[in-house]
């Protein structure tokens, strides 16, 4: 069995074959889908899809790819629908730095320090966003009071920084980007990090897996993920399932 543990299902980009991507999961034995919350605008379209499709399980954060429309509003918004929903949320996510956008770097930073700081206050987990920003992330991670680790969503990065978050008490997101033959320091990481430490995903419909580039990604690509990862690692294929779908549970709640 497999699980999803990053996938935008609920973005436009399935609004025509959703129900069918579901069920074709369900067929491959991709038993469950989490969701990670974007921008407020989404959660209550992620509740109705939790509502009717039972393999998917959400968390709740502000992206800072979204932060172009933020008001000081939306943080107290957040927390209201956090506490509200906080028997099914698996985290807080999907939240982080990022320094490839446009965002206006001491937004991306307050939005983020907040957001950690109301996973401790609700002892919820983190599902992480980076992008050259892993420094400042495990910098604001090591001074919080975390009750959880939580999941480093599409990690990309060399050995000792993997072994930092691992650290932290996060796992290691592993997408389509081990794929790619230019993706050699993070191969390597992925290689050698624990394998009490790996989660699969997809970032689906992002992150296409290489010979897809330009196409939308779907969660029914997980099986190839992870068949690019059985090439890097020495464990046997069902060690490394097993241990990738315990992975999830042990790293998020209300899985
Ligand atoms: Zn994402």
């Amino acid at each position: 069995m497999f699980i999803d543990s990053h996938c935008h299902i609920d973005f436009s980009e399935f609004d025509l074959d959703r129900a069918d991507v579901i069920k074709q999961c369900n067929k491959l034995g991709i038993s469950k889908l989490i969701v990670p919350g974007t921008r407020l605008a989404y959660f209550e379209r992620q509740l109705s899809l939790a509502n009717a499709f039972p393999s998917i399980r959400n968390a709740f954060g502000l992206h800072p790819y979204f932060l172009d429309s933020y008001q000081n509003s939306h943080l107290k918004k957040l927390e209201n629908s956090i506490e509200k929903n906080l028997e099914t949320l698996v985290a807080l996510g999907e939240i982080g730095l990022d320094k490839a956008i446009s965002i206006d770097w001491k937004l991306q930073l307050k939005v983020f320090q907040v957001q950690v700081e109301i996973a401790a206050h609700f002892e919820l987990p983190i599902i992480l966003h980076h992008r050259k920003s892993h420094n400042e992330i495990i910098q604001i991670l090591k001074q919080s009071q975390l009750k959880y680790g939580g999941i480093v969503h599409a990690f990309s990065g060399s050995l000792q920084v993997a072994e930092a978050y691992v650290e932290l008490g996060f796992a290691i997101g592993v997408g389509g980007g081990i794929t790619y033959p230019r993706a050699n320091k993070t191969r390597n990481a992925i290689q050698q990090i624990p394998v009490s430490s790996i989660v699969l995903e997809t970032d689906a419909p992002d992150m296409p897996i290489h010979g897809y580039q330009g196409l939308r990604n779907s969660p029914l690509k997980l099986p190839l993920v992870f068949d690019a990862l059985t090439k890097l690692r020495e464990e046997s294929k069902e060690e490394l399932q097993e241990a990738c779908f315990k992975n999830v549970h042990n790293h998020l709640i209300n899985v």
